[in-house]
């Protein structure tokens, strides 16, 4: 039992295969007691050798795993010295045999054997590496940045990629059997004003000329359906020059799919497929049938369109758009009477917390990044009393209304915020989250999964004045609500749908326009005079005006699903090569600047750096 949770920071993934290589016989994850006495060479690196006078131990390390070699003085001293002198990181190649361990080590697959030593070749020296490759290192984040290759030889980071490589695998050999064909689209595209920023290339061949990096494959998909492919994915790279935030990355990987043919029921039974193989594939675990939410209940209940569900702590209303009545008024409490909502969350058995805990609480809810006025709580005791910080304007039997309302319990606590409704239940689901957490109701190995739906169409942009597509121009409105669309376009919900998993959007997609006036239609209504529409998209107009198929699809960040598969919190250690947080690669040093000559030849006449 022990032996296979170690296992996991091995290449698990890959089962004992015959090498058929000169060079090696076995790796060195596969020896175990069923070999002994047989003769086998292994390669790999260096971990850590030790030297105890007579013997000299070292634990060599491939892919597979780490195998103990053994040197003896008695048995060949020149051998034994030579062993001495490896450093850490040589690439060796040792011939030897497999013996029994007198000092087992249960916390290898290998920890049983031990391999003696007959003949030893050294492949490659190693300078001393810059940080300690193992899985407890003394590397900075910086430093391993740089040494991104050393960093990917430690076991906790190579098993992420492995991890990737599995999830990728996986779901083309789903997808596959579900008739999807993997087509390739251009990674040279057109700019488009809509959506984030795009990365620009300069053409040589067309001066003053730009191709863009796709920020999605969204357009070329649906050709793909008009030109009768029926089912299209893609692992492919998509690019956003978006100001960096904490764990984006420039350049990242969807899952990108298209299907011809289907309702929105169709598409989500298949992706709730793809989700449930892969959870079942690399975890062995069932994911349950994933609910739908309307976007209009997540925001009232969880304040986020992109609920974690795994615990409860739903908003209730004490006075907004929701609550049966106004429980707070009348009190001569000024801040909940100029409140638009006043709305909390019960945290079950929580009553405990001390004064110092909600003080805290109250500065932690108040800081910019959550931005919350202040913090009401109501502790509802075990011995049946129930005390406010607003105690002064509301008696126990108000207090109990609240609770009743919250159906809280004695031992619960609530924890209420009042304000502007839209900048409070963000608040307060920031507060949901952080209480899940400090609870322990969020914990990595457990997943809830479902769709939100219904979401609106369009937003309104205050800084430009105009709408602005929530999700991208090419979502069709729901149908029974396209008369809306010259009426009250806001009210417009749209035909599309996102996967959240454990409160990460894991993937979005629609039912696509697939009729030229209708998309006409909408971009007028996101401000697009006649002439840009047909500029920027009149190539996907023109299409659908020969046969274009009805049709939808999804994309998935593959990216976030690798990091949710391998539990961690940031993408970056999923990625082989990722960028730092300001955008670059440390270690090959890019972006960087460009020599005066391949300026001149780009017709490109700016100062590349000032
Ligand atoms: N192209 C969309 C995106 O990248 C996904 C989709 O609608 O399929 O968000």
């Amino acid at each position: 039992m022990a032996k296979k949770e170690i296992n996991i920071f091995f290449d698990t993934f890959a089962p004992v295969f015959k090498l058929s290589f000169m060079l090696r016989s076995h790796t060195c994850g596969e020896l175990t007691l069923d070999k002994l006495n047989t003769e086998v060479t292994l390669c790999g690196w260096v971990q850590r050798s030790r030297d105890l006078g007579g013997m000299t131990f070292i634990d060599l390390r491939d892919r597979y795993g780490i195998t103990q070699l053994v040197f003896n003085m008695e048995d060949d001293s020149e051998l034994c010295s030579r062993a001495r002198e490896l450093g850490r990181e040589f690439v060796i190649q040792v011939r030897g045999r497999v013996v029994e361990r007198s000092n087992k080590n249960p916390k290898l697959p290998t920890g049983d054997i031990e391999i003696k030593a007959t003949a030893l070749e050294v492949l490659n020296t190693s300078k001393v590496p810059p940080f300690i490759i193992e899985d407890e290192t003394d590397g900075g984040e910086d430093l391993r940045a740089k040494y991104r290759y050393l960093d990917l030889r430690r076991n906790v980071i190579r098993k992420n990629l492995l991890t990737r490589h599995r999830l990728a695998a996986e779901t083309r050999k789903y997808l596959d059997k579900q008739h999807f064909v993997e087509v390739e689209t251009p990674v040279l595209i057109k700019s488009t004003p809509e959506g984030a920023r795009d990365f620009v290339v300069p053409s040589r061949m067309n001066p003053g000329e730009f191709y863009a990096l796709p920020q999605s494959p969204q357009t070329f998909k649906q050709l793909l359906m008009v030109s009768g492919m029926d089912r299209y994915y893609q692992i492919v790279k998509c690019f956003r020059d978006e100001d960096l935030r904490a764990d984006r990355q420039p350049e990242f990987t969807q899952i990108d799919c298209e299907m011809s043919f289907v309702s929105r029921e169709d598409i989500l039974e298949t992706f709730e497929g793809l989700i449930a193989h892969l959870f079942r594939e690399i975890w062995g675990k069932e994911i349950g049938p994933m609910p739908l939410l309307p976007y209009s209940e997540a925001m009232r209940k969880y304040g986020n369109d992109k609920p974690d569900t795994r615990f409860g702590m739903t908003f209730v209303e004490l006075k907004g758009p929701t609550a049966e009545k106004d429980l707070t008024a009348g009190k001569g409490f000024r801040i909940f009477d100029e409140a638009g909502l006043v709305a909390g969350i019960c945290v079950e058995g929580a009553a405990g917390y001390t004064r110092k805990q909600l003080d805290e609480l109250t500065a932690w809810v108040k800081r910019p990044q959550i931005g919350a006025s202040g913090m009401v709580y109501a502790r509802y005791n075990t011995d049946g009393t129930i005390k406010s910080s607003v105690d002064k304007f509301y008696d126990e039997n108000d207090l109990k209304q609240w609770a009743a309302a919250f159906g809280a319990r004695e031992g619960d606590l609530l924890l209420i915020l009042a304000g502007e409704p839209s900048k409070t239940r963000k608040a307060l689901s920031e507060l949901r989250l952080e209480m899940g957490n400090r609870q322990g109701l969020r914990p990595m190995d457990t997943f809830q999964a479902l769709w939100v739906v219904d979401f609106p169409l369009l937003e309104w942009d205050e800084e430009s004045a105009r709408w602005h597509a929530m999700h991208h121009p090419f979502t069709s409105p729901v149908p029974e609500d396209l008369p809306l669309l010259d009426s009250d376009p806001g009210r417009v919900r749209a035909n599309a749908y996102d996967m959240v998993i454990n409160g990460n959007e894991v993937g979005g997609g629609s039912i696509r326009i697939h009729n030229k006036e209708l998309q006409q239609k909408m971009f007028k209504v996101l401000g697009f005079s006649p002439e840009e529409a047909q500029a920027q998209f009149g190539f996907l107009m023109d299409a659908f005006e020969f046969g274009a198929p009805p049709h939808g699809g999804i994309a998935f960040g593959f990216d976030r699903l690798c990091a949710i598969f391998s539990g961690l919190d940031s993408i970056r250690d999923v990625i082989a090569f990722p960028k730092n947080n300001s955008g670059r690669d440390v270690m090959i040093d890019s972006p960087s600047v460009i020599s005066a000559e391949q300026l001149h030849e780009l017709g490109i006449s700016i100062s590349s750096k000032s």
